[in-house]
C-alpha cells in the first residue's frame, strides 16, 4: 500500500478540473502570448489575462497588479530585491520575521553583501511575530518589511493588518509572502496595508512552477526587476509567459476561492481526528498550540524522539516531513521553531504533518495508527539500550 501522503504544505495533488484545463491549454493552443500579430498569439494573450482576472479577483486586486513568476520564490526575490534596490538611495535596512521561508530569509542574506543591513524580528513564544515586535525594529531608515502571511512549518498566521500599519505608518513597504494562505484565508489586498504580495500556485491544487507577486499600483510601487529582456509583465518579469502554468494556476486559484470554506473545515475536522487517535500516544505536544493556525498544518513532536529518525522509520507508511530544514546538506533543527524560543534539542523532535482537500479520515486513522506504533518501538527500543 502506498505512504498516506501528509505533506500538504510542501506541495498539494494538482486537482483534476486544473490538470483538465492545463492540458487543454497546453495541447491545443500554440500560440505566445506576446506576438500580438496574429490569431494564435492572440488567443493565448486573452488566455493569460482571463487568468490574470482570475487571480486578481481572489484577493480583490486589479488584474494588473498581478506579475506572473515562475513562483513564491521568484515572488518573494522580485519583491524584496527589486524594492530594495529600488529604494537603495532612500534607506538600506529591511525588518523581516525570523520565521520566514528561506525565499525570503536568503534573499535578504544576499543583499546584505551588497551593502543591506537586515533586522530579524524572533517570534512570541507561540510562533507569532508582533506587530510590537516589528516596530521596535524600525530604524529611520527602514526601507521594507517581510512577514509571512502562515507559516509554512508551524500554520501559525500572522496579524499582518496590523503589522502592515505598522510599517506604513513609518514609511516603510511591506512585503507579505502569502504562498501558504492565498485562497485558503480572506485576503482582500484593498484593505490592506501591504504593497507586495507573493503568491504561489502549488500549495492549493495547481501546478508547480507558478505563482505571481501582486504589486500595488495606487500608491505605486516601483521595482527594480530581477531579469531584463522583452519587457513582458509591465517590465517587471521578462520571458515568455508560461501560458498553461498560468491557466491551472488560475483555475487552482478560483476554485479554492470556491471551496474556501469546506475545504478549511475537512481541515478542521481531520484535525481533531488527528488528535484525538495520538491521545493514545504519551508524551507529544503540538508546537505553536496557542497561536491562530492554519487547520490543515501541525507541528508536533513526540518527547526523547528525533524527528528525522521519525519521519525515516516512517516513510513507507506515511510521508510527512519534518520542521527542520537542509541547510548546505547538514541538517539543522528547524529555524521556526528556534526563533520561537526552543532549544536545539526540543526543535529537533519536530515533524510536521499536513493535510487538506483530498486526505480522508480514514487515512488519518491509518496514520495515527503508524506513528503510535512506531514511536512506541522507538521509546521501547531506547529503553531496552540504555538498560544493556
Ligand atoms: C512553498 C513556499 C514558498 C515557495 O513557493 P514556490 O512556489 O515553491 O517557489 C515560499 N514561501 C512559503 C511560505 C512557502 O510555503
Amino acid at each position: 500500500m502506498a505512504a498516506i501522503y501528509l505533506d500538504y504544505a510542501a506541495t498539494t495533488p494538482v486537482a483534476p478540473e486544473v490538470v483538465e484545463q492545463l492540458c487543454d491549454c497546453l495541447g491545443h493552443e500554440p500560440g505566445n502570448p506576446a506576438s500580438s500579430g496574429h490569431a494564435y498569439g492572440r488567443a493565448a494573450q486573452a488566455r493569460v489575462e482571463d487568468a490574470r482576472a482570475d487571480v486578481a479577483s481572489v484577493i480583490n486586486a486589479d488584474p494588473r497588479e498581478i506579475v506572473f513568476t515562475s513562483g513564491a520564490t521568484e515572488a518573494n526575490n522580485l519583491a524584496i530585491q527589486g524594492a530594495a534596490r529600488f529604494r537603495a538611495g532612500q534607506g538600506r535596512h529591511i525588518v523581516v520575521g525570523a520565521t520566514e521561508h528561506m525565499a525570503v530569509l536568503e534573499t535578504v542574506r544576499a543583499l546584505e553583501f551588497s551593502g543591506f543591513q537586515v533586522s530579524q524580528v524572533a517570534a512570541a513564544d507561540d510562533g507569532r511575530i508582533l506587530p510590537e515586535a516589528v516596530t521596535a525594529a524600525l530604524r529611520a531608515d527602514t526601507i521594507l518589511v517581510a512577514v509571512m502571511h502562515a507559516n509554512n512549518e508551524t500554520g501559525v498566521i500572522n496579524d499582518i493588518a496590523a503589522i502592515g500599519a505598522c510599517a506604513r505608518r513609518h514609511g516603510a513597504l511591506m512585503h507579505v509572502d502569502a504562498a501558504q494562505t492565498v485562497g485558503k484565508l480572506a485576503l482582500d489586498v484593498q484593505g490592506l496595508d501591504a504593497d507586495l504580495v507573493a503568491l504561489s500556485a502549488h500549495k492549493n491544487h495547481g501546478p508547480k512552477g507558478v505563482g505571481a507577486l501582486w504589486v500595488r499600483r495606487r500608491p505605486r510601487v516601483r521595482l527594480t526587476p530581477l531579469m531584463y529582456g522583452g519587457g513582458h509583465e509591465r517590465g517587471l518579469r521578462a520571458g515568455t509567459l508560461a501560458t498553461h502554468q498560468i491557466v491551472g494556476m488560475a483555475v487552482a486559484l478560483a476554485s479554492a476561492e470556491q471551496r474556501r470554506n469546506a475545504d478549511w473545515s475537512h481541515a478542521e475536522g481531520l484535525g481533531e481526528r488527528l488528535r484525538e487517535r495520538l491521545a493514545a500516544v504519551a508524551d507529544w505536544y503540538e508546537n505553536a498550540a496557542a497561536a491562530p493556525r492554519l487547520p490543515g498544518i501541525r507541528s508536533i513532536g513526540f518527547a526523547g524522539i528525533d524527528g528525522v529518525s521519525l519521519a525515516t522509520a516512517l516513510a513507507d507508511e506515511v510521508a510527512l516531513s519534518t520542521g527542520s530544514a537542509c541547510t548546505t546538506g547538514s541538517t539543522e533543527p528547524s529555524h521556526v521553531l528556534r526563533a520561537m524560543g526552543q532549544d536545539a534539542a526540543t526543535a529537533a523532535q519536530a515533524v510536521r504533518l499536513s493535510w487538506g482537500r483530498y486526505t480522508t479520515p480514514e487515512e488519518i486513522d491509518r496514520a495515527a495508527m503508524a506513528i503510535a506504533t512506531v514511536v512506541n518501538r522507538m521509546r521501547a527500543a531506547e529503553v531496552n539500550t540504555t538498560a544493556s
